[in-house]
Parts: C-alpha cells; structure tokens; sequence
C-alpha cells in the first residue's frame, strides 16, 4: 500500500458490536479476564496495552516501513526510553546540532550514567574518530534543528554498521512522508508526535519504530511499560484521527515552505535561508538523494543582527510567536532566546514552521514586517 492508503486504514477496525467504521475510544484501564483466568482479547492493563494505543503503533511502524512501535507520552519521553535501554557507562555519538531538550537531557539527567560526545556526525573521520569501544548508538537528526542541516543516512550507517554500532534518527522534522530512515538502514526511528503527526499544537506524544525485534527492543517495550510514560486513549485517538490526513497536510505544508523560502531568499532583508528545498543549501544533493520532500521548516537570518530579527517576529501579524512545529498555523521564534544562554545559534536567526494558511497571506505578512 502507498503511504497515504496506509495512513487512512493501518490500525483502524471496524467495530464488531457497533458496527461503526472507526475504532472506538477504550478508556479501560483494566480488562475482563477469561473464565480459565487468560486474556483472549490480548489486553490486560492499560499500562501495558490498550487498544487505542495498538492502533497508534499499528499505523506508525507502517509508515514507517518498521515492525513495529512504541507509543510515549512525548517525544522526550521516547527519546528517554533509548537512553534507558543502553547499559550503564554506553557511549553515544550525538550530532552538534541536536534538538536542545535531547541534549539536556544527556548533559543533565544522564551525566555520569552514560557518556556522549556531541560531533558533526556528517564528517566521516571525525565520525569515525570518536567512536570508541564502548560506542552503542549514533544518534542523528536530519533535517537538523534549527540549523536544518542534513545528514546522509546511508553515510552514517555505513560506518556504523562497520563496528556493531546501531543508528537511532529522530524524524522529527521530516514525517516518514518526506523520509524514511529505516529504508535508508537506520535502526530506529523516533519521533515527536507533538508535531506533524497530532499536527493541530494540541497533544503531545512520541514514538519509537524499529527495524527489527530483538533483545534492544524488548528493554525498549520494558521501559515503555514498566517506566509508564504512555500517552492516554484519547490522545492516542487524536492522534490516529490526525495521522489519516498527515500526507496531504505534509504535502500542503512543504508546497508553502518552498515558495516561502524562494521568496525570503529574493528579500533584500535577509542574510541567509536555510531549506533542503534550496539549491543554496550546502547539503542539497543528499536532501535531494535521501528525502521525498525537503519538509517545511526554514530557518533565516536577517540582515542587521538580533534586534533586527526581533523586530520582525513582532511586526507579524499571521506568524504566531512561539515555539514548536508542525501544526496547521505558521509560527515564528528568535531559536536563541529559547535555547537559552549555551546556544550556539546565531542570534539573528528566526526558525519558522511553515503552516497551511495561503502561501500569499503568509508572504505579504512578512512583506509587511520587513518593510
Ligand atoms: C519537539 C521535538 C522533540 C521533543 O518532543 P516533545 O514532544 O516536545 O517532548 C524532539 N526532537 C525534535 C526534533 C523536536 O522538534
């Protein structure tokens, strides 16, 4: 099945009482046992499973080519999960430009615990030079935030897979519909499903997909069940009603970006566009090798420093300032205010999350505040 075919059927039952063409929402916590003290339905706990929940993972690790995957009450909380997975004193290689809540987490919950070298994962020997002994994952994010740099999966894996080491890409940005990494040889994949996947800035979640079963993903499901960070029926409900359209709002969203990107690129105000779209951009062959489409986040830089961008981000009018992605309405943020005082960010730099509005709408706005 084609991937917007997937995302409408995978998952979803016809209810057998009822009848009704979509599944219903099990707000169970605790399932009936059989009379010989089994569980036939194949539910037991909320916890551990609930229908709303298989449906969710049902859909995910088929858009994503994957066996199989875990459903999270954030994004974080999937990412947590890997971390817990690995023994004790595993070293991770993680990209320099790595999603903030990600790296703090590293640096602040898992100091100690594990050990972690932030890198420009894209550069072969230098990729090559930090692994070490003890090295379990190479963690990487492309398109990258907010610097939307790329990196060649296929590349990373390589050199992986030379050494027994396993590849976890946070997908985040690009949507199985512009990328899928476990087709490119990624282990897993992780998402937050706060983004495009619920699509709407009204849930948060996160998911795991893998390429295979195995011991790895067994203490992954550990961690998800045992640890107890699921999302709720209803917002995995949600967020299977959202996924039937993701397709098509990822389409409509990466047809706006890229006219919103040629058009910064023209404006006299602007210093630099950062969009896989671009044929500017440093990376654009492998964008163009590796992804469908080249998403809907652009990043820019303005001419004539922080105060200047911080202008603009006022003077918008449809834009909302505030952080996040991936939801119907375009939003705006200067990245360093959010990322705090370590950034590395450029302080004129403005990320934006190019939403469904009319793309003319969206381009005399900026018209407007640039003016
Ligand atoms: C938002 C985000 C996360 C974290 O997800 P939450 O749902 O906010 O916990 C991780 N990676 C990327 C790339 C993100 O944009």
């Amino acid at each position: 099945m084609k991937i917007e075919t997937i995302a409408i059927h995978a998952g979803n039952y016809i209810d057998p009482s009822s009848k009704a063409v979509i599944q219903p929402i099990v707000m169970a916590t605790t399932f009936e046992r059989d009379e010989d003290g089994g569980f036939s339905s194949g539910y037991q706990y909320s916890r551990s499973a609930n229908p709303n929940r298989a449906a969710l993972e049902q859909v995910v690790a088929q858009l994503e080519n994957g066996v199989e995957a875990a459903a999270f009450s954030s994004g974080n909380a999937a990412g947590m999960s890997v971390f817990q997975s690995l023994e004790p004193g595993t070293h991770i290689i993680a990209p320099d430009d790595m999603y903030h809540g990600l790296r703090n987490q590293l640096k602040t919950l898992f100091a100690g615990i594990l050990e972690f070298d932030f890198i420009d994962v894209n550069d072969t020997d230098i990729l090559k030079s930090h692994i070490k002994q003890n090295t379990g994952i190479i963690w990487i994010e492309t398109p990258s935030n907010p610097l939307l740099k790329i990196t060649d999966i296929k590349k990373v894996v390589n050199v992986a897979r030379e050494h027994n080491i396993k590849v976890v890409c946070d997908n985040t940005f690009a949507t199985p519909i512009c990328q899928q990494p476990l087709t490119l040889g990624a282990d897993l994949v992780m998402h937050s499903s706060t983004k495009y996947f619920g699509g709407h800035s009204d849930l948060m979640g996160g998911v795991l997909v893998t390429a295979e079963k195995s011991d790895w993903w067994e203490k992954i499901r550990n961690v998800q069940t045992m640890g107890g960070a699921v999302p709720s029926p209803m917002d995995c409900y949600y967020l299977t009603r959202s996924i039937k359209t993701l397709p098509y709002r990822v389409k409509g969203h990466v047809h706006n970006a890229q006219l919103l990107a040629r058009f910064l690129q023209n404006h006299p105000r602007v210093e630099e566009v950062m969009y896989p779209g671009l044929a500017s951009h440093p990376q654009y062959e492998i964008a163009e090798t590796q992804m469908s489409y080249p998403g809907a986040m652009i990043s820019f830089t303005l001419k004539g420093g922080e105060q200047e961008a911080k202008k603009v981000v006022n003077a918008l009018k449809i834009f909302i300032q505030a952080t996040s992605l991936g939801g119907v309405e375009s939003l705006i943020e200067h990245r360093a205010s959010v990322e705090g005082p370590d950034t590395k960010t450029p302080l004129n730099l403005l990320r934006v999350s190019v939403g469904l509005e009319h793309i003319d709408d969206l381009t005399a706005d900026l018209e407007q505040a640039m003016a």
